[in-house]
């Protein structure tokens, strides 16, 4: 009996996951051809200075408007396009459209802002990234200081002599290096002292169990205090209520960026919106 039924059970899984497996199979040949078909597009999420609510740039976010699936999650391709591959070509497209949006929000006055692009383990790891880097500030003119590189912990943790060389190269040419998604991986305290990290952006899986957790809170302001006590700047991610945005500047968090503040915008509507909100000078007396 035991047995028909885990029979029936195995059935029925690998069922779902012949379908599972089907479908990225199809979207992994649409994927292919979306890059000729020009449907990737890069939205920009505003970055603000939370003592000030100035906006001090943004993460570009690439999305994948499909002919065939409708808009898909970068959560749902970025994975299939390390599989592949595509991620080198796709990767390489972000980081120069960002850095040419990038210019002309400087050529159109806002001098100060910054942009992060999101880079990819296997686009890390290719041997002339730094090269790569190096041609699309040179083709944008783009001021290396304006960049911002966002990795993640565990591209850091593999392959750390590796990495720390290549950090090293990319934060000498002024550009700044952030990890994204911080405190959900391996890192530790040692690391951040060892690697020429610029910036921590904490994952937003934190500041949405604040709401709840008075632990999570504690948490929250003890990673904001070791990491200013390491020169080290701090950007929370995913702040949707005026509650988080309260206890994170109280917490004396530098930067946020979430739904609460402006969703990812297209080019369009971010340039729409730097030109609403003049940059703040601020005046010290
Ligand atoms: P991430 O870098 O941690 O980006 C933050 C994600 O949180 C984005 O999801 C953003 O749209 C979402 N988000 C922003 N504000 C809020 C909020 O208030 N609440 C909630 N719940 N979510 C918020 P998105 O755009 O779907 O991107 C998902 C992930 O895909 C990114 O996570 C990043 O790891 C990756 N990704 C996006 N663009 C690129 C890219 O160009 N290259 C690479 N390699 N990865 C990318
Ligand atoms: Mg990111
Ligand atoms: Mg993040
Ligand atoms: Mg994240």
């Amino acid at each position: 009996h035991a047995k028909s039924s885990g029979g029936s059970q195995y059935r029925f899984f690998s069922k779902e996951l012949n379908a599972s497996i089907q479908r990225m199979v199809d979207m992994e040949a649409s994927l292919r051809r979306a890059f000729d078909e020009n449907e990737f597009y890069v939205a920009y999420q505003p970055q603000i200075d939370i003592e000030s609510g100035a906006t001090i740039g943004a993460e570009a976010l690439v999305r994948w408007n499909s002919k065939e699936y409708g808009i898909v999650s970068p959560a749902d391709f970025i994975p299939l396009a390390e599989q592949t591959g595509l991620i080198l070509k796709l990767g390489q497209w972000v980081l120069e459209e960002a850095c040419r949006e990038a210019k002309r929000w400087e050529r159109a006055g806002r001098t100060s802002l910054t942009i992060s692009v999101n880079v990819s383990a296997k686009q890390f790891k290719q041997p002339d990234f730094v090269d790569i880097v190096k041609g699309i500030l040179h083709s944008t003119g783009l001021n290396p200081a304006k960049l911002c590189i966002e990795i993640t912990e565990s591209v850091v943790i593999d392959k750390l002599m590796f990495t720390l060389k290549l950090l090293d190269e990319l934060a000498a040419m002024g550009i700044g290096i952030s990890i994204d998604d911080f405190g959900t991986g391996y890192s530790s305290l040692s690391l951040l002292r060892q690697l020429p990290i610029s910036m921590i952006k904490i994952d937003k899986s934190f500041v949405a169990e604040m709401v709840e957790e008075r632990s999570v809170r504690a948490v929250v302001a003890a990673m904001i205090t070791m990491t200013h006590h390491l020169g080290i700047t701090v950007v929370a991610e995913g702040i949707e209520s005026e509650q988080q945005m309260a206890w994170l500047r109280e917490m004396g968090c530098d930067k946020g960026q979430g739904y609460y503040i402006d969703k990812p915008l297209s080019a369009e509507r971010m340039q729409a919106r730097l030109k609403e909100t003049p940059a703040i000078t601020k005046i010290t007396s």
